[in-house]
């Protein structure tokens, strides 16, 4: 089965981890064009093991082997780009996803699953809803990237605005206000389970109906709703309108954050930045905002034992005395946040992280 990216479990891989510090994980992106490129790594991978640690060799190559096998047996999906993979036989560990998406094919072996290009993936593909509707129709939708991943139709016969005779015109319009009131009702129903699990929300259609409709909706959905389109009942015309919308919400959003770090900075507040600084943030569970510039990568030292990640080179934990692992620290304070709830924003370009050190978090608590 193909797998949406959303419905990866991030989390779960980001608490992963071998206690032994032994690099035991292979993290494996890898799309269909580039089986060749993904050989040479792994050679270069057993190149750099066998100097290194026998352990850590010899689960690689028990690794690899399980991967191949799956690879080989595993037929591919229709749509499918691609692969995402975590193995380490040692901790007889293994996921494995079909993607629908294109990913840079990568591989990488870490003391735990190396999650930061897909914790980037989520960030650039985020779902929104979108609910279009009039008086009588309504779909639901929710967008994936330019595709739609889930829609529900609803519509009801509500009486013609003209009275036909029978009744009064006054019992007349109380009879189909209480029947559009009633499909409100219904469609405010639907998109509250459809809609549950996407951050930004869009209403759509022509006329005053969106308007009414609002009122229909929970205050959680309501805080949800980032933008109002009018326009026809015409899926063509309203998706590239509600994807614009959310894109530029997405980017307003992200300024606004980053302002708020700033003036935080400024006042010694609820922020943190530095390398080290960081680290510890995350680890104690004190972002809930972390900002990570996009390819940023610092060279570390991990001890997985004692949860240790230090920017340097140390081969022996100075409080432990296990050997250690080198790391991407920017990846472990990431995997620190995931773990933690936190929510990740990769940064595209801005001086002042730049000159803070690349990674910063708006904090919960100091
Ligand atoms: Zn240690």
């Amino acid at each position: 089965m193909l797998t949406q990216i959303q419905d990866v479990d991030v989390k779960t891989l980001a608490e992963v981890y071998d206690e032994d510090n032994i690099d035991s994980f292979v993290s494996l992106y890898l799309n269909f064009d580039d089986t060749n490129l993904i050989k040479h790594r792994e050679k270069s991978c057993r190149t750099a093991l066998k100097t290194w640690k026998k352990e850590a060799l010899e689960n690689f190559n028990k690794t690899m082997g399980i991967i191949e096998e799956y690879l080989q047996n595993e037929p591919k999906e229709r749509g499918q780009k691609g692969w995402i993979i975590f193995a380490s036989h040692l901790n007889n560990f293994f996921k494995a996803y079909k993607t629908d998406f294109e990913v840079e094919s990568r591989l990488i072996v870490d003391t735990s699953p190396y999650i930061s290009p897909l914790m980037q993936l989520l960030d650039e593909y985020e779902p929104f809803g979108l609910i279009l509707l009039d008086t009588h129709r309504a779909v639901v939708y929710v967008v994936n990237h330019d595709r739609v991943k889930t829609s529900k139709h609803l519509s009801k016969d509500i009486m013609n605005r003209h009275r036909k005779g029978g009744c009064s015109q006054a019992r007349f319009q109380r009879l189909r206000r209480g029947a559009i009131n009633a499909f409100f009702k219904e469609v405010s129903e639907s998109s509250e389970h459809l809609l549950s699990e996407v951050k930004r929300v869009v209403v759509a259609g022509p006329g005053t109906a969106k308007d009414e409709f609002l009122d229909y909706l929970s205050d959680d959905l309501k805080k949800r709703v980032i933008g109002k389109i009018d326009v026809d009942f015409d899926e063509k015309e309203v998706l590239p309108a509600a994807e614009e919308a959310v894109t530029e919400n997405r980017e307003h959003t992200l300024v606004s954050k980053l302002e708020a770090f700033k003036k935080e900075v400024l006042r010694d507040g609820l922020a943190v930045y530095g390398v080290k600084e960081a680290v510890d943030a995350a680890r104690n569970g004190q972002i809930n905002t972390l900002f990570v510039l996009k390819g940023l990568k610092i060279k570390g030292w991990v001890c997985e034992h004692c949860q240790v990640v230090e920017p340097g080179n140390i081969k022996v934990c100075p409080y432990c005395g296990k050997p250690t692992s080198e790391v991407d620290v920017v990846e472990e304070i990431i995997e620190f946040a995931e773990r933690t709830d936190a929510e990740t924003e990769f940064v595209d370009d801005d001086e002042t992280l730049k000159d803070l050190g690349g990674v910063g978090g708006l904090l919960r608590f100091k």
